[in-house]
Order: structure tokens, then sequence, then C-alpha cells
């Protein structure tokens, strides 16, 4: 590719007059990106910042070659399920891609993604703290989006199954679900979703019938993904139970028996996904299957909570990520093309286009990583560090997941034809985008389990009480703080007022939910932007002010008039 023009804005002499396409590839997405750089050393503590940087600096590169590589192939050839063995034997299987066997290796294996919450890894000798997986999951997801989901599950399963499941079960699986070599390793699922019964977890009509110190199972489960894990959590009605969410319990089931062979349960087909399709998802019959009850009779949904929300925040974290990537593909073009002997970056209207794509991935960047720490608090015994989390969790599932399907939408029409095109990462960061929304919970449930959180716990209003301290004591400019100290409080007050409507307040449980994220964003941009040094606290603080005047500040659509614009348009397309 020819380049006859320095990166600074402003130039207007063209580039790349053959028209090659300009990519991220060979570009350390760590080392690219400053902005998560200074925010994990506001988040980690040094020392742990200081070993896990190697390993960043590692990831940062297979995500600008050898993932990215990977994950193209593994997307391009997915699973496949056979009936039988060679021999013939009625031992179903699933046949992966070896590209995404290797992905598997480099992602449980080189970097104990599954494991570092349970084990020291990374060169730490204690269990790697939440900012820092999750900063690593952002990374990956830049390249892989389908494997983060097994990967997410196996992790959240150990920690549900070590807070709620018989300490001899946790003994017998801990080994394998934290193993880093795949001969050894076991992965975990999460069997909940049956035909009438997805968000409606109280219809759940899995039989659960009671067999020596066991249970047997019987039934079909819907949606599967991981399809053949090791050991998945599964929801079921023992018989006799009551109907209804009381009388579900929860269910550690193994594919292979204790004594050899396998489970009573049949994979009757796989799906035929839009995205994630390097991973399999499939139907499942139980057939008498083996399991073990988790914790108390009755509290299945309670407990698999633990599960839901720990993959919910990994999922708004993955969208998180697939905007960076969204972002660093469209400015990389955007720099390296020119139409009508200008470069694109150049131009006014596509410097507009590019602050939209990049604005909904910083805040969610801010967003996710305040939610990684309030989990860090709520599990040392934190209180506030509980409600932040409860409140968080849902909030950033449901905002971050929706603006990523906009924004890899639009970083696809950034690039132009070849945006739509399979060659190219746009159309699967489009298609994997859509998904982030639906599983875990729609967009509707997320909601409205934000005003739950709100209804039992106050935990919008500890959620204002947090970012008013904060900005306070990272010194935001008084104007700024008092600007958002006042959409903090109708932001609050917004909640409060459709939490206690009941049904009548659920219909505006997204409007209020989207009030609530913008505005939190903002709060945690601008301390940010007042705490850290040079350009990279500048454009945070003009990122926060971005998120007022377009987020949150009604505005003509036959008057535009943006304020802040041309200031930041020079600072943040550096
Ligand atoms: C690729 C893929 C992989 C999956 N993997 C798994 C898996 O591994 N394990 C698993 O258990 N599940 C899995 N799922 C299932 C997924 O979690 C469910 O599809 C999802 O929870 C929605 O449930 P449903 O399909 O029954 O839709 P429904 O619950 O029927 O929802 C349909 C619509 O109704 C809306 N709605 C429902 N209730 C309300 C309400 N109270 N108020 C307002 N609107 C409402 C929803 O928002 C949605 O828009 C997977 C799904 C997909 C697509």
């Amino acid at each position: 590719m020819t380049r006859t023009a320095t990166d600074s804005v402003g130039l207007r002499s063209p580039v790349n007059p053959e028209g090659w396409q300009p990519d991220t590839n060979g570009i350390n997405a760590y080392r690219d990106d400053e902005a998560l750089q200074q925010l994990l050393a506001l988040y980690l503590p040094a020392s742990d910042l200081a070993t896990l940087r190697p390993t960043f600096e590692s990831l940062g590169d297979l995500i600008g070659g050898r993932l990215d590589q990977l994950a193209h192939s593994a997307d391009r050839n997915p699973p496949t399920l056979h009936p039988r063995d060679r021999q013939g034997r009625d031992r179903q299987w699933i046949e992966k891609h070896p590209a995404y066997t290797e992905m598997e290796r480099i992602g449980y294996g080189e970097f104990a993604m599954a494991a570092m919450s349970h084990r020291p890894a990374l060169g730490l000798n204690h269990p790697v703290p939440h900012a820092a997986k999750y900063a690593i999951q952002y990374l990956f997801a830049q390249a892989e989006f389908g494997l983060l989901c097994p990967i997410s599950m196996t992790d959240a399963l150990t920690r549900t199954i070590r807070h709620f499941a018989d300490p001899a079960l946790v003994e017998r699986y801990l080994p394998g679900l934290t193993a880093d070599d795949l001969e050894h390793q076991i992965q975990g699922a999460m069997f909940m979703t049956e035909r009438a019964a997805g968000s409606d977890v109280g219809a759940t009509i899995t039989r659960a019938v009671p067999n020596g110190n066991a249970w047997r199972l019987h039934g079909d489960k819907w949606f599967c993904s991981n399809t053949d894990a090791g050991l998945a959590l599964v929801l079921a009605r023992p018989e006799g139970a009551p109907s209804g969410i009381k009388g579900v319990s929860l269910f550690l089931l193994p594919r292979d028996l204790p004594e050899g062979g396998r489970n009573a349960y049949r994979i009757v087909r796989l799906k035929d996904k839009l995205g994630t399709r390097s991973m399999p998802s499939g139907e499942i019959t139980l057939e008498g299957a083996l399991a073990w009850m988790v914790g108390e009779p009755g509290q299945g949904f309670v407990q698999m909570a633990e599960m839901i929300n720990q993959s919910r925040l990994s999922n708004a974290v993955r969208s998180a990520g697939m905007m960076r990537r969204a972002w660093r593909e469209a400015v990389t073009v955007a720099r390296g093309r020119s139409a009508f002997g200008r470069r694109l970056i150049d131009m006014p209207l596509q410097q507009r286009q590019l602050l939209k794509i990049l604005l909904p991935g910083e805040q969610a960047l801010s967003m996710v990583l305040y939610t990684a720490d309030a989990l860090s608090r709520a599990d040392s015994g934190d209180a506030e560090g509980k409600a932040l989390r409860r409140i968080l969790t849902p909030l950033v599932k449901f905002r971050v997941c929706r603006d990523a399907r906009k924004v890899t939408g639009d970083a696809m029409e950034a690039r132009g034809g070849v945006g739509y095109i399979e060659e190219w990462i746009e159309p699967r960061l489009l298609r994997d985008s859509h998904l982030g929304s639906i599983w875990e919970g729609t967009s509707n449930i997320v909601a409205l389990d934000v005003l739950r959180a709100a209804r039992k716990d106050s935990a919008h209003t500890a959620l204002g009480d947090a970012l008013r301290r904060r900005m306070t004591a990272t010194e935001v400019p008084a104007e700024l703080r008092k600007q958002l100290a006042e959409l903090l409080d109708r932001a609050v007050q917004a909640v409060d007022v459709a939490a206690v409507a009941g049904l009548d307040g659920d219909q505006h449980a997204r409007t209020v939910a989207s009030g609530l994220y913008h505005t939190a964003s903002a709060c945690l941009l601008a301390a940010e932007g007042s705490t850290l040094p040079g350009d990279g606290g500048s454009r945070r603080l003009l990122l926060a002010q971005l998120v007022i005047d377009h987020k949150l500040t009604p505005r003509d659509p036959l008057s535009p008039n943006d304020k802040c614009y041309s200031d930041a348009v020079a600072l943040l397309m550096r």
C-alpha cells in the first residue's frame, strides 16, 4: 500500500491511490489502546499490572495476527455433529475445526482465561483481579467472540459450584475446570432454556427424579451452547415440586459418568446460527441423565443467577471489545483511503460518523471496568460493591450489547462496499454483535432487571451516591461536576419513578436504563479525565462532554448545533 501523507488531521494530499484496503493487521491491540492502558492503572495494583503487562502485550500481538486468522477460519468452518464414532458405535461427537481447537489452546491454556479467577495464574501468586480478567476478554473479543462463550461459562460454572455445590463435587471437578491443558480440561455449559421457557424460566418442565444420592433428568433443552461440555448446570423441576420459579432446582450434569461411559442424554442437532459460528449451540434430550442437585431445592434460579450474571458481564465486555475492533478498523480505513482528492478522515461528515463509532465503545470500556471493580468489591464483602454490581451488571449488558449492534453496522459502512464482504472482519463483527442482546436475557429482560435492582435493593441510589463521591474525589472541574450531578439526580429519579410504578413503569424500563447508563458513563469519563495525565485525560473529559451533548441533551433535528464537536475531532482522531 502506498502512503503519501502523514497521519496529521487536516492534510489534504491523496493517499493510497491504488485503493488498497487498509486494515489493522500487525497492530498490537493493547499497545494501540492508550485508554485501556491508562484505565488499568486506575483499577489494578501497580505490582499486578507490572506482572500482567507482558500478558496484555502478547495477547495484543495475537489480536493483530494469529488469533485473527484462526477466528476467521473457525467462523468459516463451523462445528459438525457426528451421530456415531468410526466403529459405528452410538457415541456422538462434535467435530471442531483445528482453528477453533488452536484458539481453545490459546484461551484456556496460554492465557488461563477460564481458570484465572480460581487459582494463581499469569505470573501472579493469587487469582487474577476481575478488572484484569475482563481486560483480557476485551482484547480477545477483538479477534474472536464465539469461543468466549464457553470460556466464560466454564469460569462462571466453576464460580457457581464453588458457591453452592457439595464440597466433594467441587473437589472432584475443580482440577479439571481449572486445568490449562486441553487433554485434562473440563469445560462448562448452562442448559436452561426450553422451547416454552426462555425468558420465563418459571415455565421449566424438565423433570428431576430422585435416584439414591443423585437425580435423573428427563426433558428437552432447546439452546445449549458448548453442547459437548464436560459439565453443565441445568435447571429442572423435581417431581412434586410446586409450579413456577419456586419449584425449579439447579443440577450439575456430567457428560461422562464417574464410573465410565457417557451420561444418558443426546445431542439432537446443532443450530445453524447467524453468529458465533465457530462454537456449537445445540438441542439436547435428557433421557434419565444422572445429575446432582446443587445447593437448596427450589433455589435453582436464584443460584443460577450467579452464573447468568457472570455471563452477562462477560457479554457486555465482549461487546465493548467488538466495538473497539470496529472503531480500529474504521479509523484505519479513514486514515488510509482517500476520495475526491482528500483523505476520508479529513472530511467533516466522515469525522462525525467516526466519532459516533468511537464514543459508545469508550463509554463501554469505562463502564465495564467499573463494573468489574464493583464485582471485586462485592466478592470481598463490601456492601456498596454488592449494590453497584447488582445494578451495573444488567445495565451494561443492556446498553453495551445494544450499542455494539449499531457501532458494528456503522463500521461496516465506514469501510465501504468491501465492509459487506465476508473476507473482512466487519460482517463477522456485525453478526456476532447481534447475539449479545439476545442470550443471557434479552434487552427487555435485562432492562426490567435494572428496575428490579432499584425496587428491591435501592441499587440505583447507591450508584448515584458512589458516582457523586467519585467526581468529588477526582476533582472534576466544578462546572462540569455541577452539570453531571444534576443529570445524575434526574437519571436516578427517573429509574425510581419507573421502579415504583410497577407494571405501568415497565414500559419505560429501557428508556430510564439508557438514561442511567449514559449519565453514569459521563460521570466516569469525567472522573477518569480529571485523574489521567496528558492527552489521555483531556480525551476522556471531551468524551464526557460528548455524552452529555449527544446522549443526554435534547436536540432539535431541524437546528443542529454541536458545541464541542470540532474540538473533539482533532484530539480524538489521533
Ligand atoms: C445462539 C444462542 C445460543 C444460546 N445459548 C444458550 C445456552 O447455552 N443456554 C441457555 O440456557 N440458553 C441459551 N440461549 C437461549 C437464550 O438465552 C434465549 O433464547 C433467550 O433468553 C430468550 O428466550 P426465548 O428464546 O424463549 O425468547 P422469549 O422469552 O420467548 O422472548 C421473545 C421476546 O419477548 C420478550 N419478552 C419476554 N418476556 C418479556 C417481558 N416480561 N416483558 C417484555 N418483553 C418480554 C423478549 O424480550 C423477546 O424480545 C441461546 C440463544 C441463542 C440465540
